[in-house]
């Protein structure tokens, strides 16, 4: 539960919401077919409209409503799945609403302990630093690695740590450490070098998912990019900015922007549906910096997920079959963040003996979305419920996505229901094509 709040103090950073962008809003309440939470609780307060207008009616000059337990419950309740920008006719920016709600909202209430833990410790103290994010994914690859895992689960341990134990049980295989060292900071084309993009490789993506950031890296340098991967990068602060933690979130995206020199790049390539659209919107979150905001602009331009880039491309077409039935499960962040949707399936439908299904509300959330699985686990596991009910109904051999969030989520979802199912990220099936490999070998 949030805490209670001052209820006639001024709001600090009231001025940081924008007025403007809520105005166009003309409460038509065509976006409410399309949200999970207004779909799952029918409540107005949980559907988009309702929520912009608790947003008004906080922030407006004269008799504002309180930011207290009742409004954040349901500010905090929406998955920001964006869903409801993509059904706006009027081009509400619903995203940098919610997000900049959250933001004030932090900085006007005395949070309880679990979202001081998440804000003070992961947010502030462990996602920015990557010695300690270095050390931590050392420690949980040994628990991994040397049966202690297996030993906890065996002796009942986990049910007994409550929210901890559920996380960790939600926890993918970490792979060998050294698995990273293996990136550098310049990788040179195969060939003749026709683009020079830069790769930003992410903070869990890279402690988690260094796979497949390694078969982006492959998959570009087949295409005649040379890759840069700067090491001073940081992570880009996306569950900083959906979290409302905006200081830190600036100073990562600060830490970004000068470690890459966009005039020597084509690009800047992302695999992360979630980091990507907060890549592209670093220009938005230093609207109030301006002496930031010019080279935020050149950077976010140059911003493109893996699919973006290699539609654009004249793309080395795969020989090596695989003779496998695939569904895809859009990112929010990729199809409503980024209005991606064709790029990832071209991809996928390149390769040949691929068989591609296409999966019903696929543009619906997972009900992964950064944290919210650990925050509001019941209402995740019910959104998860029906996407992996779809997902049953396809009979694929692989789910892919391209989004870590959305990977782990549904990973999770296939545990449950004891699917025969992988899931993978759609650039990895690119480069098993590239190397004729098996996916599921
Ligand atoms: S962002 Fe998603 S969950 Fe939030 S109001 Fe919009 S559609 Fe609903
Ligand atoms: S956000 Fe857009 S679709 Fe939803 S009520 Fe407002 S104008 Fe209509």
């Amino acid at each position: 539960m949030q805490q209670a709040q001052t209820q006639f103090k001024p709001i600090i950073g009231a001025e940081l919401f924008s007025q403007k962008k809520l105005d166009a809003c003309t409460h038509c309440g065509l976006c409410l077919p399309t949200c999970p939470t207004y779909r799952e609780l029918g409540l107005e307060t949980d559907s988009p409209r309702g929520r912009l207008y608790l947003m008004g009616a906080a922030f407006r000059q004269s008799d504002p409503i309180p930011l207290n337990d009742d409004w954040a419950k349901y500010i905090y309740r929406c998955l920001d799945c964006r869903a409801c920008e993509t059904a706006c006719p009027s081009g509400v920016h619903f995203g940098e609403l919610i997000e900049e709600a959250r933001a004030i909202y932090e900085m006007n209430t005395e949070r309880p302990t679990e979202q001081k833990f998440w804000r003070n410790v992961v947010f502030k103290g462990i996602l920015p630093n990557k010695d300690r994010l270095d050390l931590i994914f050392e420690l949980l690859w040994l628990y991994q690695r040397f049966g202690i895992r297996w030993l906890t689960r065996k002796l009942g341990i986990l049910k007994l740590m409550g929210k901890m134990g559920e996380m960790e049980s939600m926890m993918p295989e970490i792979p060998n450490p050294s698995l990273k060292q293996t990136i550098r900071e310049f990788t040179p084309a195969k060939g003749v070098a026709k683009y020079r993009v830069g790769f930003i490789s992410g903070c869990i993506m890279n402690q988690v998912f260094t796979e497949i950031n390694l078969a982006t890296i492959r998959v570009l340098t087949e295409n005649g990019c040379d890759v840069i991967t700067p090491s001073q990068q940081t992570c880009c602060g996306a569950l900083h900015v959906h979290n409302g933690v905006r200081d830190t979130a600036l100073d990562l995206a600060r830490q970004n922007i000068d470690a890459f020199d966009t005039d020597d790049l084509d690009a800047i390539i992302i695999n992360s549906a979630g980091c990507g659209a907060t890549l592209k919107e670093y220009e938005v979150l230093m609207e109030h910096h301006p002496a930031y905001a010019e080279k935020a602009e050149a950077f976010a331009t140059k911003m493109q997920d893996i699919s973006e880039f290699l539609a654009e491309i004249e793309m080395k077409p795969p020989e090596g079959e695989i003779r496998r039935r695939v569904t895809y499960d859009e990112p929010c962040h990729l199809v409503h963040g980024q209005q991606i949707r064709l790029q990832p399936r071209k991809v996928l439908q390149s390769i040949p003996g691929l068989e591609l299904i296409e999966l019903r509300e696929s543009e619906w959330c997972c009900g992964g979305a950064g944290i919210y699985n650990i925050v509001q686990p019941e209402l995740s596991a019910q959104i998860l419920e029906r996407k992996m009910s779809y997902i049953a109904e396809t009979n694929a051999e692989i789910i892919a996505t391209g989004n870590p969030g959305c990977i782990l989520q549904i990973q999770l979802g296939v545990q449950k229901r004891g699917l025969p199912a992988k899931v993978m990220h759609p650039i990895e099936l690119l480069d098993c094509s590239y190397r004729g490999a098996d996916p599921l070998k």
